[in-house]
């Protein structure tokens, strides 16, 4: 053999037996697997009697990254890492306990789908490299769209969220409108200042920053009052302005509330206004069957959602997924297309199956994760039906909350539309913003539950969010306890 290509080849057969090491024989598979099981038996095992948050100071872990070539670790020792301090610190969110910002759980089918998908590392951001993967993907979001209300023919994206869902609506208005940025201080974009934050950052990511933002007033149910809103419009055509986007939200961040979409959508139709609604939260209550205080079908409330021509909706919150599963449903799939696609000579192999289209040509990312498999998985095994349940559930556990607390001498925010709510307790002397800061800590530090607060007004409130899988009765009666004791502790104080 040519004595350049022995050394050449005697090289890297010895690079070849160090970089196997990458792939694991079947029995350390086994192995690995079964030790895998033993771990997340003892993690969901420990939930019903751990705690929903736990103080923290520092974190131990620094990475030290071996350079020997050799395994360092079991895979038990790398596992019992993370279980003695890594992510066993601050909140749980996997705990039925978590009752703060907006939970969700991480249902564990959902979490094999996420296996599965690391696994087959299917492409799923272009058909013709990931047909299965795309298809899988593009069902998942026309079946939301069915669930919404969306005709046929509207597609959208899986998202890492609900910011990126939103992110990516504003970005396909901006597109389908054909807006010039010299014309962007002449648009208005109406809002509520309960919107969630991530449609402020989306405004100025997607370079909307300097249009017009104009916060319609509230009614006494923290929605959207459409009598401003309506005002605004108009006085924002008689100056010459241009009104562009009105974004409603079905299911608020700070108290679960649903804005009157349908008469929102009578004013966008009116005016020809993009119509947005972030239903990152609240969009899967519209399947619950269930009356509103007044009698009413909730899913009356949602009425007007499908009218929208872009929402957002976090099957990472209300179909109790595992963190980085939202989705976006556009019904002007061209101006999605044209504001996200691209083309690019090595790319072009790819345009020659069309049959789906591909989420690279309908978001900023070209390749990702495969994030829909731990919903198909999820979907496949159980049907729909237990997801409306738990989602019922929750609705009744946050009215039962509600008439409890109001029982137990707190004042309330309005009842919740959702399963969301608010209030605070109002001590006979002393500032209640203080005293109602104190309770939450005084929650947090009991660690069985942990919720989180806002500000409404400027007035301190407690929020309580019902949404984890996990949470359950029993749960809300042990929040009721620590609650009912740490007012009795700081009025003893
Ligand atoms: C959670 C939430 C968002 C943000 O979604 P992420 O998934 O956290 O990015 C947006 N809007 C509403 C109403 C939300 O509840």
């Amino acid at each position: 053999m040519d004595p350049y290509n022995k050394e050449l080849f005697d090289q890297i057969q010895k690079l070849e037996q160090s970089a196997r090491l990458l792939e694991p024989e079947p029995e350390e598979r086994m192995l690995w697997l079964k030790q895998l099981g033993d771990c997340t038996d003892r993690f969901i095992g420990s939930l019903d009697q751990g705690k929903a948050y736990r103080k923290f100071d520092q974190m131990a872990g620094l990475l030290e990254v071996d350079k020997s070539g050799k395994k360092v670790l079991d895979f038990s020792q790398a596992v019992s890492e993370l279980e003695s301090d890594l992510l066993t610190k601050g909140l749980n969110p996997a705990s039925g306990g978590h009752l703060g910002y907006i939970p969700g759980g991480g249902i564990y089918a959902g979490v094999l789908g996420d296996y599965l998908a690391a696994l087959y590392n299917q492409y799923a951001g272009i058909y013709y490299g990931g047909p299965g993967a795309v298809k899988i993907e593009n069902e998942l979001i026309r079946w939301l769209g069915s669930l919404m209300g969306y005709p046929d023919g509207s597609l959208g994206n899986l998202t890492s969220g609900g910011s990126i869902a939103n992110l990516i609506a504003v970005v396909t208005a901006r597109e389908a409108r054909g807006i010039k940025s010299r014309e962007i201080p002449e648009l208005c974009i109406y809002l509520t200042e309960q919107v969630h934050h991530c449609v402020h950052k989306a405004i100025r990511i997607s370079g909307l920053g300097e249009a017009q933002i104009r916060t319609i007033g509230l009614d006494d149910g923290y929605r959207m009052d459409t009598g401003d809103l309506k005002w605004a419009i108009e006085e924002d055509l008689r100056v010459g302005l241009r009104p562009f986007m009105v974004i409603g939200t079905a299911g608020t961040t700070d108290t679960g509330a649903i804005d009157p979409l349908d008469e929102i959508a009578d004013l966008c139709e009116l005016y020809k206004i993009w119509f947005h609604v972030d239903a990152a939260y609240g969009g899967f209550f519209v399947l619950c069957d269930l009356n509103t205080q007044e009698g009413q079908p909730l899913k009356e409330a949602f009425k007007g959602m499908e009218r929208s021509d872009s929402l957002a909706i976090d099957p990472h919150k209300g179909l109790f997924l595992s963190y980085g599963l939202g989705a976006v449903l556009i019904k002007d799939l061209e101006s999605q297309y044209k504001a996200h696609y691209y083309r690019a000579a090595y790319m072009q192999d790819t345009l020659s199956s069309q049959e789906e289209l591909s989420p690279a040509d309908l978001s900023p990312e070209l390749t990702k994760h495969f994030r829909g498999l731990r919903l198909w998985i999820p979907l496949r095994l159980y049907g729909i039906k237990p997801f409306v349940s738990c989602l019922e559930e929750k609705i009744l556990l946050c009215r039962y909350f509600y008439e409890e607390i109001k029982k137990m001498g707190f004042q309330t925010g309005p009842f919740p539309q959702t399963s969301v709510c608010v209030y605070r307790y109002i001590p006979k002397s002393g500032d209640p913003n203080a005293f109602n800061q104190a309770l939450v800590d005084k929650v947090i530090s009991d660690g069985r539950v942990f919720v989180s607060s806002t500000q409404l007004s400027g007035e301190y409130w407690i929020r309580i969010a019902i949404l984890s899988f996990r949470t359950h009765l029993s749960t809300i009666q042990t929040y009721l306890e620590v609650l009912g004791g740490a007012v009795q502790e700081l009025l003893d104080e």
